[in-house]
């Protein structure tokens, strides 16, 4: 075993599994290893470099920064914290009345939107709907709001409420009522094998909640800040929810989460009734100001719907027997297999120094930086070929074993 192994192995909380190498540098789509290895990265720290690595606006950001002022406290405003709050109200297009709660994860974004909830529902509306397969976090109250049942069980009683539904409109009409507090829902279900909302799925949950007076609570952790090819999944369904969750892509590589609340869920939180220490610092809210303004600046939304159809062009080409079927949006990408081989497919694009994962057994997840162009996706297909027939000879082999034995 290297060094790095058994420190890892020593040192480390036991919650994930064996690290598959030390990253030591990153540059552009790219990050080399402690042996000096060079790997494309088309993860892209699970769609969170939506600038790839190293990118000069997020070195200057964090360093400017830096240098100027890192950290007060929530008792003070700064200038790139009311910056960030006010460039978000305008992306998202919550209108005047919207307001930002900054949080350091996703995890915590979504502990807030649990909170509005609440706040919302108080005693007459205990119930919070969730749909099945999602992924909201691992804190206890998202965790509450994660439907896997193997993630909740160990650290069970969840916070009361939370209830799953399948994701088909029927289940929710057939669901919902006046004692419904929220639903939250992904508009791309990315942790449970990028597995997109059925169609008007989100339009119906907009006039069911509004029918009912539940909150409509949209998840965009993964796929806001441009991943899908709009500024956030809910655009391409042209409703206005009550509140979106945000991370990932808005900090580019550095921790911060959102919550944006729309309308009159934006007057629910008082003063004392939530709070973070380091959410919404100058650093962290200067550096997501800089990773915004390029994603816009560069026209990176258009580059991630256009590079999400070069992509997929790029994997239909491919023609391997192996991959049935392509699902998602933009640079959020699963590539779905005829058998649960992904984790070898993984391991086989590891080997020849491709980055991507396995988002289920049977689904491969890509989810590049924003900034990639044509070398980047020539360079992707030749590896993931190359990593596909690995997998599908050993496939063959195996099977030219069993039927030799037979
Ligand atoms: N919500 C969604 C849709 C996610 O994909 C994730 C992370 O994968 C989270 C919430 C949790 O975010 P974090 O890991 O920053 O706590």
């Amino acid at each position: 075993m290297t060094v790095w192994k058994e420190d890892a192995a020593r040192d480390l909380v036991l919650n994930a599994g064996e690290r598959l190498a030390l990253l030591t540098r990153g540059e552009g789509s790219y990050v080399w290893d402690g042996d000096g290895k060079r790997h494309l990265d088309f993860l892209a720290g699970i769609a969170v470099n939506s600038l790839g690595h190293a990118h000069p606006a997020f070195i200057k950001a964090v360093s400017t920064q830096a240098a100027t002022l890192a950290h007060v406290s929530n008792y003070f405003a700064t200038p790139p914290q009311l910056e960030l709050a006010a460039r978000l109200k305008r992306l998202t297009g919550v209108g005047i009345d919207g307001r930002v709660y900054f949080s350091n994860s996703g995890a915590e974004a979504n502990e807030a939107a649990f909170k509005l909830a609440r706040l919302h529902g108080g005693a007459e509306r205990p119930r919070i709907l969730a749909l099945e397969n999602a992924f909201h976090g691992r804190t206890i109250g998202s965790l509450a709001l994660t439907a896997k049942k193997a993630m909740r069980e160990p650290f069970e009683p969840m916070p009361a409420g939370v209830e799953h539904i399948p994701a088909t409109i029927e289940a929710l009409e057939a669901t919902i009522d006046d004692r419904v507090a929220a639903i939250i829902v992904e508009p791309i279900q990315g942790e449970a094998g990028v597995v997109e909302l059925p169609e008007g799925y989100l339009a119906a949950a907009r006039s069911l909640t509004l029918k009912h007076g539940a909150l409509l609570i949209i998840d965009e952790i993964q796929t806001g800040a441009g991943r899908t090819g709009q500024w956030f999944g809910f655009n391409h369904e042209g409703i206005t929810p009550d509140a979106i969750t945000l991370a990932k892509g808005i900090g580019g590589g550095f921790p911060i989460g959102a919550l944006v609340t729309f309308g009159a869920a934006s007057s629910l939180f008082t003063p004392g009734s939530h709070g973070s220490t380091f959410g919404g610092n100058p650093l962290g809210t200067a550096v997501s100001n800089a990773v915004l303004t390029e994603i816009e600046s560069a026209g990176l939304v258009e580059n991630a719907a256009a590079r999400g159809a070069q992509l997929r062009e790029a994997i239909v080409n491919i023609d391997s027997p192996l991959v049935t079927g392509i699902r998602g949006r933009g640079l959020l990408i699963g590539i779905a297999l005829a058998a649960p081989v992904a984790t070898a497919v993984v391991a086989a694009a590891q080997d020849r120094g491709l980055i991507v994962n396995a988002a289920n057994p049977s689904t491969v997840r890509i989810a590049p930086a924003l900034t990639i162009g044509d070398a980047e996706i020539e360079e992707f297909q030749t590896l993931f070929a190359a990593a596909l027939a690995d997998v599908q000879a050993s496939l063959a082999a195996s099977e030219e074993d069993k039927a030799n034995a037979s």
